[in-house]
């Protein structure tokens, strides 16, 4: 498999590399970081991503080049069009990736996926999916190896792996127990990395006004179910506005509930122009990717899932409410193990 992504590689000149909306990370690390080794193998490459990507990973080797969809769609269409090679980094469906979805779906190239979710989607006609990673980055940095190409690696592109690395593990918090991540991060720092500076960039970087909002969240829109060991967090389009929400605002948000003693699953639930943003966080056994793909449009990781839905806040949050005794078991389980 990884000798005929070798040797797709080597049989073209121009590849685009795609992620998906609302880029991560790890969508934007690993993105950059392949682009980064494809340039060095003389490769023509554009990376596009679907929507916005936050300003703190602006910072990254190569960030002003990525095109945004929702910005530059006729451009990021002829390239779409015209590539002989389509990586598809980071999402494992189609509808993860937005508007641009028709554009790939109708792309000649051929695509190549590369990816951690569960049950890979058949668009791609070599799909290289190791759920077990605890990135995509990590998966960039395995490839690059396997490929024959470490020597070649450069700082730049390490950097960016890292930041994949770091950011889908919440730095190294979850997800992230196996030897060999600190195996691939010792060298990482041989290629010259200085992981507290990127760790710094990414999480010393927020805007004011996410740390205003977060009080307002945390004081007025946090929901607590301790007879679950569950959290719930909103924000509606007045919340939003009035704190001027950028991408990257409430990015990790979802997360904090789980720092408090007793709550085991967190959910978030964002008012967007005309749907809901649904996302959830889970300890341990308890599966928020099925429940997200059962009852809210979505899917992701045992741990970290998301969704779409067409209803209302209030409606959202009472179908969460109604559907939430159906993981009863799950969080009363993972809360004996916690106390
Ligand atoms: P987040 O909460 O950060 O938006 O998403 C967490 C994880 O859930 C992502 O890494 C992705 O795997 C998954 N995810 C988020 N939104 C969706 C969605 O709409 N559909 C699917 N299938 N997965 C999603
Ligand atoms: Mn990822």
């Amino acid at each position: 498999m990884i000798q005929q992504a070798k040797a797709d590689i080597e049989s073209v000149d121009d590849i685009v590399i795609v992620t998906h909306t609302r880029p991560d990370g790890d969508a934007v690390g690993s993105s950059l970081a392949f682009s980064l080794f494809l340039k060095g193998l003389g490769k023509n490459v554009t990376v596009i991503v679907p929507t916005a990507m936050p300003e703190f990973f602006l910072w990254m080797p190569t960030a002003d080049e990525v095109l945004t969809y929702t910005e530059q769609k006729s451009l990021a269409d002829v390239r779409i069009k015209s590539a002989e090679l389509i990586f598809a980094l980071d999402f494992n469906d189609l509808n993860r990736i937005g508007d641009m979805a028709i554009s790939v779906a109708n792309a000649q190239a051929k695509k190549i996926l590369v990816d951690h979710h569960l049950n890979p989607e058949g668009f791609a006609s070599l799909i290289i999916s190791y759920p077990d990673m605890s990135s995509t980055s990590e998966m960039i940095f395995r490839l690059i190896c396997r490929m024959g190409y470490y020597a070649e690696m450069t700082k730049e592109c390490a950097e960016c792996i890292y930041t994949g690395m770091m950011t889908d593990t919440g730095s190294f918090t979850f997800n992230s127990s196996k030897a060999e991540i600190y195996t691939i991060i010792s060298k990482l720092i041989e290629k010259g990395i200085d992981k507290d500076e990127i760790h710094r960039r990414v999480y010393d970087n927020y805007s004011e006004n996410r740390f205003r909002m977060l009080g307002h969240l945390l004081s007025e829109r946090m929901k607590i179910y301790p007879e679950y060991g569950a959290a719930v967090l909103y924000l509606n389009k007045e919340d939003l506005a009035m704190y001027h929400n950028q991408a990257g605002d409430t990015e990790g948000f979802v997360n904090i509930p789980l720092s408090i003693k007793g709550v085991v699953m967190s959910a978030f639930f964002k008012e967007d122009m005309d749907k809901i943003r649904v996302s959830f966080r889970s300890q341990g056994d308890v599966a928020v990717n099925e429940f997200a793909s059962q009852y809210f449009n979505g899917g992701g990781h045992k741990n970290a899932a998301g969704g779409t839905m067409m209803l209302s806040l209030e409606e959202t949050i009472k179908l969460f409410e109604e559907k939430l005794p159906t993981l009863k078991e799950q969080l009363d389980k993972q809360s004996q193990k916690d106390a």
